[in-house]
């Protein structure tokens, strides 16, 4: 019997709020023994050529991002992450879309920086920004400033109710999720929903959302992931099969913004060809 391949289909690095830079990553996937990793930054495409050029023989690469979006059917709006798989980049309005969305990355970072400097503390806008590198500007840089400053000790404490996690937490202008499922496919790309169950990082839409996003165009659901419950995770599978949606799992891997580890979770080889097999905009990059 063959040896499954190792798919982890989520991970970020420093070209949005990873700590690896993009050829680090696929260095570290090709080390934890990985054949595929996709690189899904945040709001971007940054990372991909240096991930390609750096790619280890044997590991396979799927170029993508996960987007920043936001459902508009309550108020106030459900933020949730949409990863992309394989969509042209240079798509025109792809790109104007998430060149904004990075823009109203900074603003809402900045916002925050200044609530809490009107509360005296200590950090300063120009240092996370450094922090960030050019990188997609995200709460993690905030948070490790305020572990700089000595105000917490971990990423997971800066995200709690006395920090990011509720009292200076600020919206940011998300796309609309159904403009970004369209937009996607229109791109070749193959929508996949993020952590959609995860509801112990804030509200989560209802699985009617989740049946009309696949009457949208959407292609999957992920569903092991950290941030889910098994009972979540069963649930995500349950809906997947009723809804004809493919199911993967990935580490949603941040280097040392957070604990889990490459290959922590990951997805079977059929939900991954048949990802493969759907996109039009780019290839898998595997070198020689
Ligand atoms: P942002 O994209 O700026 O809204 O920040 C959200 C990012 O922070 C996501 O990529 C999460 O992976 C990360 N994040 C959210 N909650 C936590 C947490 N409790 N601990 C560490 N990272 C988190
Ligand atoms: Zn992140
Ligand atoms: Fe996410
Ligand atoms: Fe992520």
């Amino acid at each position: 019997m063959s040896v499954p391949a190792r798919i982890d289909l989520h991970t970020h690095s420093t070209a949005s709020d990873g700590t690896l830079g993009p050829a680090e990553l696929v260095r570290a996937a090709a080390h934890a023994g990985l054949d595929v990793v996709a690189l899904t930054d945040h709001d971007t495409t940054a990372g991909w050529a240096a991930a390609v050029a750096a790619l280890p023989p044997g590991l396979t690469l799927i170029r993508g991002a996960e987007l920043s979006c936001r459902w508009f059917g309550v108020e106030p709006a459900v933020p949730l992450h949409l990863l992309a798989y394989l969509f042209d980049p240079t798509e025109p309005e792809l790109v104007a879309e998430l060149a904004r969305v990075r823009r109203a990355r900074e603003e809402r970072g900045e916002r925050i920086v200044r609530l809490l400097q009107a509360d005296g503390i200590g950090v300063s806008w120009s240092e996370i920004l450094a922090g960030a590198a050019g990188g997609t500007v995200g709460r993690p840089h905030i948070a490790a400033a305020l572990i700089r400053a000595g105000l917490v000790a971990t990423t997971t404490e800066a995200f709690g109710p006395d920090w990011l996690g509720e009292r200076y937490r600020l919206p940011k202008d998300d796309i609309d999720v159904f403009r970004a499922v369209a937009l996607v496919r229109a791109a070749g790309g193959v929508p996949v929903f993020a952590h959609p169950r995860a509801s112990r990082r804030g509200r989560i839409v209802p699985d009617e959302l989740i049946g009309q996003l696949a009457d949208a165009g959407l292609v999957g659901l992920e569903a092991d992931h950290e941030d889910h419950s098994p009972a979540e995770r069963e649930h995500v599978r349950r809906l997947a099969a009723e809804l004809g949606l493919l199911v993967t799992g990935s580490s949603d891997f941040h280097g040392t913004h957070k604990t889990v580890r490459l290959g922590a979770h990951t997805t079977g080889s059929e939900a991954y060809e048949r990802i493969v097999a759907l996109a039009r905009g780019v290839t898998p990059v595997a070198s020689g």
